[in-house]
């Protein structure tokens, strides 16, 4: 199996995009996923649309992607995720909305790995896998030996087992690469993760961006700066 890259969550904000595909790229992975959420309160959604199709990575469809596509209606958001979405979907080309719409729910490997934004059970109710108790009894009802998930903005690995550390082959794991765009572990850096499933590597990586340009693209979109900061971190 070969050397994967996990990004997930960007929601439209490119320089961190940006710095996270500078970063792996020097790790030259064999695979790429994106789990989903490419748009939603970032100021730049379509440079980041672009950039991920420029580049063909297989990505799946996040909670935010459908509402702003209208896939999922409105009424699921509530403010400043609503007048986000609507301004969203403003920034982008019909074209591109289309994209958002077609993505698929999960995307899978064989047995080797299942990819979904929120939950592997049920991908389209968008619960959250946020404690190692959820995503262990998940583990059992899966059948494949790993499992990437994004939503929740903070990355984890969790195995199928009590007691195990670290990332090994006997294994079955729960993947969290963290949030590109928005992390909500009070870490406000870029975050990733690199899998080597020959050496049995896992790495989850952060990395520094420009947000000053974020928040200049999000006051343009009429966000205050006081909004705008809030936004880069929940
Ligand atoms: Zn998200």
């Amino acid at each position: 199996m070969p050397l994967i890259a996990l990004i997930s969550d960007v929601h439209g904000n490119l320089p961190a995009l940006e710095a996270v595909l500078k970063k792996i790229d020097s790790y030259k992975p064999d695979q790429w996923v994106c789990l989903g959420d490419v748009v939603g309160y970032g100021p730049f959604p379509s440079e980041c649309i672009d950039l991920i199709r420029d580049r063909n990575i297989p990505t799946v469809l996040g909670n935010h992607d459908a509402g702003v596509s209208g896939k999922l209606t409105i009424k699921h958001f509530r403010d400043p995720n609503r007048r986000l979405i609507q301004k969203t979907q403003e920034l982008l080309t019909e074209e591109q909305l289309h994209w958002l719409r077609e993505l698929p729910v999960s995307l899978r490997e064989e047995d080797y790995w299942i990819a979904v934004h929120a939950n592997p059970i049920e991908p389209l109710k968008w619960g959250y896998v946020d404690s190692a108790i959820k995503a262990r009894n998940m583990l059992h009802s899966i059948d494949a030996q790993l499992c990437f998930v994004g939503h929740t903005h903070i990355p984890f690995l969790v195995s199928d087992q009590i007691g195990i550390s670290g990332f090994n082959k006997q294994h079955k794991y729960l993947i969290n690469p963290g949030s590109v765009g928005q992390p909500r572990d009070e870490d406000f850096r870029a975050s990733y993760c690199i899998i080597d499933t020959d050496k049995w590597e896992l790495k989850i990586e952060r990395v520094e961006y420009n947000t000053e340009k974020v928040i200049t693209g999000l006051s343009k979109m009429g966000f205050t700066r006081g909004e705008s900061h809030r936004l880069l971190r929940y």
